[in-house]
């Protein structure tokens, strides 16, 4: 590892490998520095069964320009998918809702597509009115249809009701359309930033910015640059496993701390058998008065595969109960949807652990009620020396395109900050 360069870029996600990518194209020097084995962060794919990938992290690739927020950032994946002559298709199953066992009839499906109309109405009104309310505030709680919703709200935004911004929630990414991928997500990043020197197993542990340059200490030794990119969770910054000397100004911290970590945990089944009938394939919400709801995603591109997803406290609450008990709870719904002969021809299953990883201490950040406006302040560069970059920084953030793009926009203001230096001396 060499012991100088231009710019130290920490975390080899998506957004860190971007920033690499794109200090290459303006001739820039750079060291990646990474704490794991592996390159690809939260965008992380793993073989379930022989050539049958499932995704821990990002599974959906988010397309297209945000009408919302006037931004066109294309997701530069789905074409890096076609060059590669990976198989990907858009997400276009249909909904199924099962209630107690059973799918709601037509008068309740009505009933349950008014609510959820209801409940977005609000939180439109309530984000473009200016307010910054939890989510929780504006919807019926006493309606029949209020669970499914928090459970399938608790892994979109990953937050319980009550700790989420509906701004943020609002102005999250417009999902208009996603594709899938049949070998991973997280196999395509690595393919794509194997380009990338990366010095791996390599953990940032001290970030020293109070002389001209910045000083980084890792277990592998000492780093002088004259920047650094920053690409770790806001749960890596908020647990302070990094020390900045002096400490990040109270602006950053209160960002950081507004913008927390959420929570959501997945859980793949693979079936040894074709029992799923292919009409069936799709999205799923399934809940009872009996026990916990769930969100779940049947078959997708013939793969006998289930994700149950899983949000907020409850996914949390999971997380400690351990891997034996993620699995039951995910074979019991998906049991209660496809009756119990299904049990028969359950195969491995992958549960992510999220909350506990230490690499990332969560899921992806979201804000709290009244927090909204520390978007703004997150991406900021501090002393032209320390610049922020990852899925947080992101105008789509948590998602795997918009830390593309937070390490694009990082990568380039750190190059106008350097070719500076160079006119000056
Ligand atoms: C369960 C789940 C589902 C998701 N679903 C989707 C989806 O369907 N679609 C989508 O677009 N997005 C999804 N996302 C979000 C997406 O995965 C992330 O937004 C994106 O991958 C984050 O990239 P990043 O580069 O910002 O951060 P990361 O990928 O976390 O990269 C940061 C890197 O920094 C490293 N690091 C941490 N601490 C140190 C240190 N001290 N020293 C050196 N390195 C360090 C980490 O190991 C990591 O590799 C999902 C995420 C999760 C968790």
């Amino acid at each position: 590892m060499p012991a100088q360069t231009d710019v130290i870029i920490i975390g080899a996600g998506a957004a860190g490998l971007a920033a690499a990518k794109e200090l290459t194209n303006l001739g820039i020097s750079f060291i990646v520095v990474e704490a794991s084995h592996r390159i690809g962060g939260r965008a992380y794919s793993e073989e379930i069964a022989p050539d049958v990938w499932f995704d821990l992290g990002c599974a959906y690739l988010v397309e297209g320009s945000d009408v919302k927020n006037h931004i066109d950032e294309s997701n530069p994946f789905i074409e890096f998918a076609k060059n590669q002559g990976e198989l990907i298709e858009e997400y276009k199953y249909d909904a199924h809702y099962i209630y107690s066992g059973r799918p709601l009839d037509d008068k309740e499906e009505k009933a349950r597509l008014a609510f959820y109309t209801d409940c977005e109405d609000a939180i439109h009104s309530s984000a473009t009115g200016g307010d910054d309310c939890a989510i929780s505030e504006l919807i019926d709680l006493e309606s029949p249809y209020a669970i499914p919703y928090m459970d399938m709200m608790a892994v979109t935004a990953p937050k319980d009701l009550d700790e989420a911004s509906a701004a943020d929630f609002f102005y999250k990414v417009e999902e208009y359309r996603d594709f899938i991928t049949l070998r991973g997500y997280g196999r395509l990043v690595a393919q794509w930033g194997s380009d990338v020197q990366v010095s791996l197993n390599t953990r940032v542990e001290t970030v020293d910015w109070s002389g001209k340059d910045v000083l980084v200490k890792t277990n592998k030794g000492s780093i002088r640059a004259r920047c650094l990119i920053t690409t770790v969770s806001n749960g890596i910054l908020a647990s302070q496993h990094i020390h900045f000397k002096p400490r990040l100004p109270n602006w950053k911290l209160e960002a950081i701390q507004g913008l927390p970590m959420g929570a959501e945990n997945k859980i793949g089944v693979h079936f040894t058998k074709d029992v799923f009938d292919p009409k069936a394939s799709g999205y799923y919400q399934a809940w009872s008065d009996a026990a916990q709801g769930a969100y779940i995603d049947v078959n997708l591109m013939s793969t006998n595969v289930v994700s149950v997803f899983m949000g907020g406290r409850f996914s949390i609450w999971m997380e400690k109960q351990g891997q034996q008990a993620c699995h039951e709870f995910a074979v019991d719904r998906i049991a209660d949807i496809f009756g119990n002969d299904i049990r028969q021809a359950v195969g491995r299953s992958i549960v992510t652990a999220w909350v506990t990883d230490p690499w990332t201490l969560g899921s992806y950040a979201c804000a709290l009620p009244g927090q909204y406006h520390q978007r703004e302040a997150l991406p900021l560069a501090i002393d032209n020396k320390l610049f922020f970059a990852g899925e947080a920084t992101a105008r789509a953030n948590g998602t795997c395109s918009g830390a593309y793009w937070s390490g694009v926009r990082a990568a380039r203001e750190v190059a106008t900050e350097v070719n500076k230096g160079v006119g000056s001396n």
